[in-house]
């Protein structure tokens, strides 16, 4: 039919792993078509994701910090929050990244064509942009259709008192008592940000620490400052209920202390993202997903089904952008030939709370579970001058190294945490070891310095209880 179009290489999703393969693979010379249902291009990340919650963070930052200057000898009156402008800023952050990317787009020759677009052979999909079908045939295919949040069926989502992430980014009021269900990187951030706007915010986690990925000495830092400023931090805790009342929001939790009823103004749900593999008819072109809609690939980002690859947060965890971005490549540049594998060694992660907490690679807690010999190196930031001019003193550098004295991860906590994992990540797809890291010169004085002064901390031990 009219519309119709062919594409050598075709992409579905416009998220970080698609756009970042459409680029690709147009750069490498193939005609490239790539599918978005949503107005604009960029996916999760860039819309309702890492960009507006760090557009955000910033701000609380700024607050934060105002209202901590008193101990430095300056002192500012309570900030004045406009919350329209405060909107209109983040979304000019997300629309000059999103308008940037149809840019790239264009430059490229790379068609954008919008609509869901659903798999109905092995060679074609059919996109449906409001009623109106079209076709787009294919040689080669990249599943890139992420993310979305999960859901509860005990939780009235359609009261607009919940709200999941895409709910809170949207900013609509700052109410007084919030509730955020979940305890990881996206409930933390959010929480930063209503806090500081001055909500009441309580935290509840299944797990036994929050953020349960990263080792807990190096989450505490965040759990002691974050206790001092919220109203509660419940770990070992389940929702089990949630009542939609004139007053509020009526939540059953069960936890240590027993069964608890509290009544919010809001609930921001934040218990994972659930793939959606399950959404794009996979099955019609024999790719299979799993029953949690996941699709499953190999190194190099192929399905069941060789010429059709899935990246991003559709082939697995852990959910985040730089990940997909890297699996994008390998695919588009597998699709256009060239013998490439998905090998790196690790994928750091980052929670852009305050302080930041980041890790990367085998953390402590990891090691002792699979009963590895491991040693470690650890520098408390109460040592660094750097971050004693920040007002700050509670962060902490933490090495891992393996029985060859390599260093095999690292857990850091601290202002620009985030930026500073990068390094050990480095490290280990360099295979440093201690030396290494402990004989480069760092420049001083810098938060950067931690890690050089961690590696020397490390005094080659290597044990298998730590
Ligand atoms: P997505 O970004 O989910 O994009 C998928 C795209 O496909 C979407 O645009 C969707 O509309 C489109 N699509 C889906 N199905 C179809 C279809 N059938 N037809 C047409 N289009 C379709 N990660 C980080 O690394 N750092 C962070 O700081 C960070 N912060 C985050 C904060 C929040 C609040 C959230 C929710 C996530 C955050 N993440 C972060 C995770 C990150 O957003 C995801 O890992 C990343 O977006 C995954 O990229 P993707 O390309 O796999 O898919």
């Amino acid at each position: 039919g009219a519309g119709d179009v062919h594409a050598e290489v075709v992409v579905l999703g416009s998220g970080p792993g698609g756009y970042t393969a459409a680029f690709r693979a147009a750069d490498l010379g193939k005609k490239v078509v790539l599918i978005e249902k949503d107005s604009s291009l960029g996916g999760v990340c860039l819309n309702v994701g890492c960009i507006p919650s760090k557009a955000l963070l910033h701000s609380a930052k700024v607050i934060t910090e105002a209202e901590e200057m008193g101990d430095h000898g300056i002192s500012f009156a309570k900030p004045e929050v406009d919350l329209a402008k405060l909107r209109d800023w983040k979304e000019s952050v997300v629309n000059q990244l999103t308008g940037g990317l149809s840019g790239l787009a264009k430059a490229r020759k790379v068609q954008v064509v919008k609509g869901f677009g659903s798999l109905v052979g092995p060679n074609m999909i059919e996109v449906d942009n409001d009623g109106a079908k079209s076709t787009v045939s294919f040689d080669q295919c990249v599943i890139a259709a992420g993310s979305e949040p999960v859901t509860l069926p005990f939780i009235p989502h359609d009261d607009p008192r919940v709200i999941d992430s895409t709910g809170a980014l949207e900013l609509e009021d700052v109410p007084e008592r919030l509730l955020v269900l979940g305890g990881g990187i996206i409930g933390l951030e959010m929480a930063t940000v209503y806090d500081a706007l001055g909500s009441k915010v309580t935290i509840v986690e299944f797990m036994d620490q929050i953020i349960p990925g990263a080792d807990k000495d190096v989450v505490k830092p965040l759990h002691k400052r974050i206790e001092g400023r919220y109203e509660a931090i419940l770990t070992k805790t389940k929702v089990t209920a949630v009542n939609a009342t004139d007053a509020g929001l009526e939540v059953t939790m069960e936890g240590p202390k027993g069964e608890v009823v509290d009544t919010f103004d809001k609930v921001l749900v934040a218990v994972g993202r659930r793939p959606n593999g399950g959404k794009v008819n996979a099955g019609a072109a024999g790719v299979a997903v799993d029953e949690h809609g996941f699709i499953a690939v190999d190194s190099q980002q192929r399905t069941g089904v060789s010429h059709i690859f899935a990246i991003g947060d559709v082939v697995g965890q852990p959910m985040l952008a730089h990940k997909a971005v890297h699996e994008g490549k390998v695919a588009a540049e597998v699709a256009a030939g060239h013998k490439r594998h998905f090998d790196a060694r690790v994928i750091p992660s980052v929670a852009y709370t305050d302080p930041e907490v980041a890790w990367v690679g085998v953390t402590e807690t990891q090691a002792k579970a699979e009963g590895m010999k491991v040693g470690k190196g650890v520098f408390p930031w109460a040592a660094s001058g750097r971050s004693l001019s920040l007002g700050r003193s509670e962060g902490l550098t933490k090495l891992v190294f393996d029985e060859h004295e390599r260093v095999i991860g690292a857990g850091i906590v601290g202002p620009n945490a985030g930026d500073l994992i990068a390094e050990v990540a480095l490290a280990i797809e360099m295979g440093a070891d201690a030396v290494d890291l402990g004989h480069t010169i760092h420049p001083h004085p810098t938060l950067s310095e931690t890690v050089n002064f961690a590696a020397e901390m490390f005094e080659g031990t290597i044990t298998d209880l730590m």
